[in-house]
């Protein structure tokens, strides 16, 4: 049976965003509901792996992402240390993707050019900001959802409820669905300077994961800025010391020597968790994104895991349009896109953060080396890249029945 009634998306991020235009371009009601008052603007997921960029191609929107950023065709691995470079061609991709590289661009572009895309050619989408999502009734053939918006409570009737609406979801609490997993005592300073870093360091590529057993680092591109990721000493909860200019400067200065403070544009100290939900589906309402599952940032497999998600639900959603069991599609929804974030996406990042953070000088220096023989031989290293750039993880969600 089609779709009569919209399919209401809680969340306007890069996850509600990539629903909402999936099912506008097939002709479903869609309604867009924001709990801002405008699209936020904070700086936080920056990289866009090749199929994540495939999928934006298929929504029409691919072009406009790499005009606001950058092309990052390798990145590396350093060990500060010893100097060690392990360096991954993205180009060994060619054929897998027509996306062969990163791309690096901030997230809110992505959600401004989507919003305005939804408004300007979807009579079929209703977008509207200050409408916070906070419970939902499920009936035979719909769900009721409550909605709080400054001028008081509305229902609003639709055919399903996908809560994007991010990591302290709404819609994942209201459907009393568990949120499983531990949070790292440390929390995750980032820190963004416009200085070219890339003075500082010899061949510095545009994405880069420094190894260091005292202090490991990240180091980002952006169109304008650098962005240093750092992690902060969990026995010191005083989150002011983190974020003041001293301790900022201290660590830049650790990092690469300069005459002159840094430039800062901006900082966030955040807390990172690895936690995945018991299920994906409770009904007619589905959760996707970081209301599904979240993980420390390394690797970049947060944003692009929850675009995954939203291009599979929203996939299946377009076959229950076309008269497909809803059971059926749904189930195999949250099957697919679970066991892929608790087998891949979990283990991956976990593991990635203890190797780059490893005391043992000799796990460190194995750990270097592994990645520099990966790095050289063009096998290997295209089965990595199949890894870390999340092909591969597509390839076994669709092998999931
Ligand atoms: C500080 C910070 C830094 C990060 N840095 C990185 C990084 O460097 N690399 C990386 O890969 N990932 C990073 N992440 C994670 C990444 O940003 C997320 O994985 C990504 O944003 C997930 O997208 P989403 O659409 O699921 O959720 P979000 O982007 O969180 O979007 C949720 C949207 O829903 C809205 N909303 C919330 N509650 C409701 C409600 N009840 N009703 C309606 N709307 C609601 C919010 O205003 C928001 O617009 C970072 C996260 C944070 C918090």
């Amino acid at each position: 049976m089609p779709i009569e009634k919209p399919v209401i998306i809680a969340g306007a991020g890069p996850v509600g965003c990539t629903a909402a235009l999936y099912l506008a371009q097939r002709g479903i009601p869609v309604m867009l509901l924001e709990g801002d008052a405008e699209l936020p603007q904070t700086l936080r997921a920056s990289t866009w792996h090749p199929p994540t960029m495939d999928m934006m191609q298929e929504l029409g929107i691919a072009q406009a992402i790499i005009d606001q950023g950058l092309i990052a065709d390798r990145y590396q691995y350093r060990d500060r240390r010893t100097g060690a470079i392990a360096e991954f061609d993205l180009g060994l991709l060619q054929g897998e993707t027509r996306h062969p590289y990163r791309v690096q661009t901030e997230q809110w572009r992505m959600t401004g050019i989507v919003w305005d895309k939804l408004q300007s050619d979807y009579p079929n989408v209703e977008c509207l900001f200050d409408h916070t999502v906070k419970g939902v009734h499920e009936s035979r053939d719909g769900v009721e959802v409550l909605v709080w918006t400054s001028k008081g409570e509305r229902i609003v009737q639709g055919s399903f409820l996908l809560g994007s609406d991010g990591a302290d979801s709404s819609v994942r609490k209201a459907t009393a669905i568990s949120f499983e997993g531990f949070t790292y005592p440390e929390k995750f300073l980032v820190a963004s300077t416009p200085f070219p870093l890339e003075t500082k360091f010899e061949r510095l590529s545009l994405v880069n994961y420094i190894a260091d057993p005292n202090e490991w680092l990240v180091l980002l591109k952006t169109t304008s800025l650098w962005r240093v990721l750092i992690p902060t000493d969990p026995n010191n909860l005083d989150d002011s010391l983190f974020l003041s200019d001293a301790w900022i400067q201290d660590r830049l200065q650790h990092m690469a020597p300069h005459a002159e403070p840094y430039e800062i544009d901006h900082r966030t100290l955040y807390r990172v968790h690895q936690r995945v939900a018991k299920t994906y589906r409770r009904g007619r309402v589905l959760i996707a994104g970081d209301a599904a599952h979240i993980n420390n940032p390394l690797g970049g497999m947060g944003m692009n895991g929850g675009i995954h998600d939203a291009y599979n639900l929203a996939g299946r959603l377009t076959r229950i349009h076309e008269g497909a069991d809803i059971d059926a599609e749904l189930d195999l929804y949250d099957k697919q896109r679970r066991l892929i974030c608790m087998n891949v996406v979990q283990e991956h990042t976990i593991n990635n953060k203890k190797l780059m953070e490893a005391k043992d000088p000799e796990i460190q220096r194995k750990r270097q080396d592994d990645l520099m023989r990966t790095a050289a031989d063009p096998e290997l290293a295209h089965a990595f890249l199949l890894k870390t750039s999340m092909i591969q993880s597509l390839r076994d969600a669709a092998k999931i029945h």
